[in-house]
């Protein structure tokens, strides 16, 4: 078992708590990273790990990781994430459930819980009969609902913004665009760039799911073992992570590689470098595919949750990536370490602003 306080002092996480009801049988971990920004917020996931090493790690990483999503996507959160060992479809029950919403509320609102693999929307009602430091609860309860149409939405405008970089103009009428990957991402994509005269092809291991898209929009649909081959504008990777690698880099044609899909860098540095190398403009993962995470932390504004609030603040992810690939051009560096450099300037301004009011938020009169 490696030594936990060594693993936080490494990476800097505030705090690592291990949650365990024997009853329920419920073992969890929340790492909460950095709550410069505002309280914690990540998702719930629930998975069998080799062992409990293996899930420590896991949370580790996924809550480093949405410190920067969260600083970048410009919303007041800090990053954080939880882990729950368990097979979501032999292990979930009420009490499970809700055995973690009082691990949850235990935490004082430093950690809000979403979901993630493992956790959909109808879990989150359970956890919430125990807590109220959860979100992604379903439309009917006041939360937004599903991720997939913002997260969606968010990659739409990022493409469009960063268009205007790579193309000169985010008119996208006959540019090509390939997708990887028709689910709940890569076919909602398909039907906004399919409005705007966008020649798609596109391609899944799964025949429904292509048969659903191309019954309602115009599409060509490709093995996916071609996706790479094609000579497209942009590529659009909405499925598995890792595609971007030392077999793939060098096959594709793009000039921007924009999409959903978790971790598309095999390897981080070497990856992002060879696609600078080779002139094509990464449109940095997490930046694009934070439209969920935008979507979800608006229920926690003043007025709750507004969805056309919510897709006007999911809109600025377009911005953003115009930025992080200006912060490239101007330090000739790849865009995913301008995309640290964005992040950690908000988080450097939150820490530079004076912290005043937060007398008030402690319950001091002021
Ligand atoms: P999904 O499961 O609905 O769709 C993924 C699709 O990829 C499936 O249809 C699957 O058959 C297909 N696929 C799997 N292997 C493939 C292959 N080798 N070639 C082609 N297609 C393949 O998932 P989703 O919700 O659309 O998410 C897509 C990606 O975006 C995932 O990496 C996910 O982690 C990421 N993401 C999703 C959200 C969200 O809100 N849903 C948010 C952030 C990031």
């Amino acid at each position: 078992m490696s030594n936990v306080f060594k693993l936080i002092e490494t990476d800097e996480f505030e705090e690592v708590v291990y949650g365990y009801d024997k009853k329920s049988g419920l073992k969890s971990i929340v790492a909460i990273h950095n709550t410069t920004l505002g309280p914690s917020f990540g998702g719930t996931r629930m998975m069998l790990y080799e062992n409990e090493e293996a899930a420590l790690q896991d949370c580790l990483k996924l809550s480093r990781a949405m410190t920067y999503k969260n600083a970048a996507a410009g919303i007041n959160f800090g990053g954080g994430k939880a882990v729950i060992i368990a097979d979501s479809k032999k292990d979930k029950n009420e009490a499970l459930l809700r055995a973690y919403g009082r691990f949850v509320d235990g935490l004082a609102g430093r950690f809000i819980a979403g979901v993630d693999i493992g956790t959909d929307e109808n879990d989150m009602v359970i956890v919430h009969q125990e807590t109220n430091h959860v979100t992604a609860l379903p439309k009917y309860y006041g939360g937004a609902g599903s991720t997939s149409g913002a997260t969606a939405y968010g990659v739409y405008q990022g493409i469009k913004k960063a268009s205007e970089i790579v193309f000169g103009s985010d008119n996208l009428a006959n540019k090509t665009v390939s997708i990887q990957g028709a689910g709940n991402i890569g076919s909602r994509l398909a039907e906004y760039l399919s409005k705007e005269g966008v020649q798609i092809y596109i391609t899944d291991i799964d025949e429904e799911s292509l048969k659903k898209v191309k019954q309602k929009i115009n599409v060509e649909i490709v093995n996916p073992e071609d996706i790479y081959d094609l000579d497209v504008d942009i590529f659009a990777p909405c499925a598995l992570g890792g595609v971007l690698n030392d077999q793939t880099i060098p096959k594709l044609k793009c000039k921007l590689v924009a999409g959903s899909a978790n971790n598309q860098l095999e390897d981080v540095k070497k990856h992002s470098q060879m696609l600078k190398d080779e002139g094509i403009v990464y449109g940095v993962d997490y930046i694009l595919s934070a439209g969920g995470v935008i979507n979800n932390s608006q229920q926690y504004n003043s007025y709750g949750y507004n969805k056309e609030a919510a897709y006007k603040k999911v809109a600025s992810i377009g911005d953003n990536i115009k930025k992080v690939i200006k912060i490239a051009k101007n330090n000739d560096v790849t865009t995913y370490d301008a995309a640290k450099i964005f992040a950690n300037e908000r988080l450097r301004m939150s820490n530079n602003l004076n912290k005043w009011y937060l007398k008030k938020e402690r319950g001091i009169k002021v």
